[in-house]
């Protein structure tokens, strides 16, 4: 059981370091949870690389969303705009506050681009993980056909590095591109030994890159820079590799700050005006011996950040930060050859890339191969969690069947026959229908899963037609010291109440208890006179469906540490996503039937659908919306635990020569699924133009005994 919070604030060089040494050798007690604006972060010391094409995304990047699961880290998927630090809590883009009871900094700089035009038309070449999306773009963008000129802003290091790198990447595609460097100086980097200096410039000369001085931007227009002297140079883009800069709402929280805004810290990294936040990496400043903003610090300040941290915690001596001011600087030259310095030494060639290649490759693997094991429990498999973690359908009605079930003729009590949300209560013709739906929680950030549980949860009155109008809520958080649970609960609380007011729906009470996991269920409640049936499909109708699938499996493979960060994010959207648009839409138009897909998939629901009917169904495949990733990870043998109990179902199916894994991902269950709904050609037609739901397949007429779910 935890009693403390550590709440780490980006993931940075220094924290990927930290969380991996804690992860080894955890602080007693304290809960580590890391918040980033990215689940994938670069390595500056690849970046150069990674732009000229010698390694790819996946090998200049720390996976943080795989670091916090090795490590046991609560990782918080958002972005910071603030502290409270009278109250200690971190605020965050669109999601509930976090509380802390120690915080650590490391969310780097951004170049400065505070000249007017350089946000709207320029490319900042951090934060990094921006700038790698940004340059696919630039790279989509070019064309054989003619020569565009961009200009890199800054000759220090990063922006050499840049021009050289973008001049080999088109190079060698035989694509041609004319670079301008542009620099406010008069010497390219002053400071630098005389050799780097001059290997520099024959660099620049070698790939045609023109070196433009004592030229600072003062303005950058759609197809030009103008400096403060009044020259304009032509330019299709602008690379912005200016000094860093620091964030603005560390000194709006209070934070002591240097000069330029960044957060000031003593010799033990410590906040010199608040002893609980520490900060590392270019957002800080030791204020006593202050170090040049680079990767290179930021790595090697980590041990003793651990160190402090640690001691923070413990009432111990912390350890000041002894860090040399000379260090080895390489400067990759577009190709695989480099130039660097240490001291009075200077080097140049393919060997000092290889060097610095394997400097950068060691550090890599410490993020890759040498990541410390995921736990596991010795002789049980990972089970999912969502709808995953629901019992199998046959299972289900087995033991229904057998159950005695006290008569009322207001209320259908065969519960086999169960719809999405049973009639619970009929009062002056009017009836109260009523579902209950939850889950073991699938993810470690509260406010995200109160989202997703009240989505899920109200998709079954939606279902039926209905607008839900009261709801209760059981919670059964995790054993943590009463602080922490007060915090959890909290933001728990805020996600099923933010997403509760969305669905204009009254929050009328509940329960709360503890156990060893976190579970998460609703009741709701819905009156009508009418509301659709799950098992009323016509003849020819169309089934449409408006989200995709994959939840489960991609939970699955998140689990074991295996999902990519694109599957993630893609997972996310799915899970966050409201189908209230979706109902409002439907409200208007003729339903014939309407389900949710949950935990026993697409084809489970379906068969329900067709239950007692004399249809069956024809589905595309090709036509059913996936989750980005869902597909290649069902290729890879990834599945919700609950797929073998789903696979019977099978039997009433015509798989024809379908894609096995296609298939699974049609079994798969889902949390906060999709509605499905079986209309009218006409009105499918309309819900199509008017929508995001694409038509999945037709109802025919079944014939005798044939297979009622026929996919091709
Ligand atoms: C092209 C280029 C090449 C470079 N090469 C080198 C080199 O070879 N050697 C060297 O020493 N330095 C190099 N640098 C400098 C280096 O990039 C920085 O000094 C270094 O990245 C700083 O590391 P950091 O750990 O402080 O932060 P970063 O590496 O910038 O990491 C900050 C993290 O915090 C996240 N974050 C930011 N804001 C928030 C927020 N509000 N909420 C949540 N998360 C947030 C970011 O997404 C990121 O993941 C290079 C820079 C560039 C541009």
């Amino acid at each position: 059981m935890y009693e403390h919070d550590l709440v780490f604030i980006g993931g940075g060089h220094s924290h990927s370091l930290v969380l991996r040494m804690l992860a080894m050798k955890p602080i007693d007690n304290v809960r580590l949870t890391l918040i980033t604006d990215t689940l994938l972060t670069p390595y500056s010391g690849m970046l150069p690389g990674y732009i000229a094409g010698h390694y790819s995304e996946h090998e200049t990047h720390v996976d943080l969303n795989k670091l916090c699961k090795a490590a046991q880290v609560r990782l918080i998927h958002g972005r910071v705009n603030g502290i409270d630090l009278a109250n200690k809590t971190i605020q965050l883009d669109n999601q509930a506050s976090i509380g802390y009871d120690k915080v650590s900094i490391n969310t780097g700089s951004t170049p400065n681009v505070n000249v007017t035009g350089a946000r709207e038309f320029g490319v900042g070449v951090k934060p990094v993980s921006q700038l790698t999306a940004k340059w696919q773009t630039l790279l989509a963008q070019k064309t054989k056909h003619n020569t565009p000129h961009w200009a890199v802003i800054g000759g220090g290091a990063a922006g050499i590095e840049m021009v050289l790198a973008i001049a080999y990447r088109f190079k060698q595609a035989g694509d041609s591109l004319k670079l301008s460097l542009v620099q406010s100086g008069a010497t390219l980097l002053p400071g630098y030994h005389r050799n780097v200096q001059k290997h520099v410039a024959i660099a620049l000369k070698q790939y045609g890159i023109e070196l433009i001085t004592g030229f600072r931007v003062s303005r950058v227009t759609k197809n030009a820079i103008e400096s403060d002297t009044g020259n304009t140079l032509n330019i299709e883009k602008s690379i912005w590799c200016t000094p860093a800069t620091a964030p603005k709402w560390p000194t709006l929280a209070g934070l002591d700050t240097d000069e330029s805004g960044f957060i000031a810290v003593n010799e033990f990294l410590q906040s010199t005006s608040h002893k609980d936040v520490f900060a590392c990496g270019d957002v800080a400043t030791m204020v006593q011996s202050p170090r040049p903003k680079a990767g290179v610090f930021a790595v090697r300040a980590a041990p003793f950040l651990t160190k402090n941290l640690r001691a923070a915690f413990s009432q111990q001596v912390m350890t000041p930060v002894s860090l040399q001011t000379d260090f080895l600087s390489l400067i990759s030259l577009g190709g695989k050859n480099a130039v660097g310095q240490r001291g009075w030494l200077s080097l140049k060639g393919e060997w000092v890339w290889r060097w610095k290649d394997q400097i950068d490759q060691k550090f890599m693997a410490l993020f890759s191969k040498n990541l410390p094991a995921m736990p596991t429990m010795d002789h049980e498999p990972m089970h999912c969690a969502g709808c995953g973690s629901k019992i199998g359908p046959e299972l289900l009605s087995d033991t229904l069947k057998e159950l005695s079930v006290f008569p009322n003729e207001h209320f259908d009590t065969d519960l086999t026959q169960a719809e999405d949300a049973p009639v619970a209560a009929v009062i002056n013709n009017t009836s109260l229908l009523q579902s209950i739906d939850g889950f073991r929680a699938f993810s470690d950030d509260d406010y995200k899963l109160g989202i997703a549980a009240t989505h899920h949860a109200v998709n079954d009155l939606y279902a039926m037609g209905l607008q839900p109008t009261s709801a209760q809520v059981w919670v059964n958080l995790k054993f943590e010291h009463p602080r922490l649970t007060k915090r959890d609960f909290k933001r728990l609380m805020q996600g099923v109440t933010d997403i509760l007011l969305h669905h204009e729906t009254t929050l009328v009470g509940g329960h709360s208890t503890e156990g060893i996991e976190t579970h998460l269920a609703l009741v709701v409640n819905g009156t009508g006179h009418k509301y659709w049936q799950k098992n009323a499909p016509q003849e020819g109708d169309w089934l449409l469906l408006n989200k995709p699938l994959g939840s489960g499996l991609i939970l699955a493979a998140d689990t074991q540490g295996k999902a990519t960060t694109q599957s993630i994010e893609a997972l996310w959207r799915t899970l966050l996503h409201s189908n209230r648009a979706f109902f409002l839409t439907l409200k208007n138009i003729q339903i014939h039937a309407a389900t949710d897909v949950t935990g026993f998939g697409l084809i489970g629901h379906l068969l329900e659908m067709l239950k007692g009917t004399q249809f069956g169904v024809k589905i595309t495949t090709d036509n059913v919306p996936l989750i980005e990733g869902a597909l290649e990870l069902s290729r890879q043998g990834f599945e919700s635990t609950l797929m073998p109990q789903l696979m019977p179902m099978l039997h009433q199916c015509d798989t024809n020569n379908v894609d096995w894994a296609l298939i699974k991902c049609l079994l798969d269950p889902q949390t906060n699924g999709g509605l499905l709904v079986s209309v009218s050609a006409d009105v499918g037609r309309e819900l199509m133009s008017k929508t995001d739901a694409v038509k999945i397949g037709e109802v025919y007429k079944a014939q005798g005994d044939e297979k009622i779910l026929q996919l091709s």
